[in-house]
């Protein structure tokens, strides 16, 4: 049983515009596939149906065995943690603060909170006696992604979605994170689906890589070795 099931996933916005077509994917338990293909091919779109970011015009999605086509939006996504490029940080508070506000409206006291905020900062790398009573303007890009994806690991959620999450930082920065990224996920062994339009990004960190071709169709799905030996 895959953790993700997209079946017959199709989404045309009320412009006419079919942005996904039709699409079967599957991603299996602790398993990160990458989305990747030219901008404009429906990557995004694919990604934000499987939270409800965007509602799908046709098909069904299922997670862990539970089709949550018709579940309240809302309460999905307690289950999904999302990491998109432009870190919406709250820019008025504190790194620590900012972490905290998940765990905090999930109804943990303050005290929790907090604890597991600096245990997540320090888990992304980031040592909250240093960084956790800055503002978010105080660090550096690449710092500010680890936030990111720490305070989209807070609710402790079995399924990741990343949407170009290293692509605003510059070259260095980002094969770094990409790499302690791929650690933390071996060692937290979520699932994740990361969207991407890099194809070194998509092969070095997927275990499946889904090419994406115009027009919101599937060109092909499979492990970065297959795709570099059949590209
Ligand atoms: P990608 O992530 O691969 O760049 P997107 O999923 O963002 O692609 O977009 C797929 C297609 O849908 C594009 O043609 C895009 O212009 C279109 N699109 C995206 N969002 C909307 C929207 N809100 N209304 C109309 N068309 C949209
Ligand atoms: P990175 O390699 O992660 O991109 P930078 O070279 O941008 O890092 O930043 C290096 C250091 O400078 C980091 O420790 C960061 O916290 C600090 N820094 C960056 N911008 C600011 C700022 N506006 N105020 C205070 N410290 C900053």
């Amino acid at each position: 049983e895959p953790m993700i099931r997209l079946t017959g996933i199709g989404k045309t916005y009320p412009d006419g515009t079919v942005a996904v077509h039709e699409l079967d994917l599957e991603v299996g338990r602790g398993e990160l596939a990458v989305l990747v293909g030219p901008s404009g091919c429906g990557k995004s779109t694919t990604l934000k149906m499987i939270n409800r970011l965007i509602e799908p015009t046709t098909g069904t999605i299922e997670i862990d065995g539970d089709d949550v086509t018709r579940r309240d939006p809302v309460e999905l996504r307690r289950g999904i943690g999302y990491v998109i490029q432009a870190v919406g940080l709250f820019p008025h508070q504190r790194i620590t603060a900012n972490v905290m506000t998940v765990p905090l409206l999930y109804g943990e006291s303050k005290r929790t909170a907090r604890q597991r905020a600096e245990e997540l900062l320090d888990l992304v790398g980031l040592d909250p006696k240093t960084y956790g009573g800055r503002y978010p303007h105080e660090l550096s890009g690449g710092q500010r992604q680890r936030v990111g994806v720490a305070r989209a690991l807070a609710a402790d959620p079995p399924v990741l979605l990343m949407d170009e999450p290293f692509g605003a930082v510059d070259p260095v920065v980002r094969v770094r994170l990409q790499e302690e990224f791929l650690r933390l996920q071996r060692d937290l062994g979520k699932t994740v689906v990361l969207v991407t339009h890099d194809i070194d990004e998509a092969v070095t960190m997927g275990d499946r890589v889904a090419v994406f071709a115009e027009g919101g169709r599937l060109a092909q799905y499979a492990t970065p070795a297959a795709l570099l030996a059949h590209p």
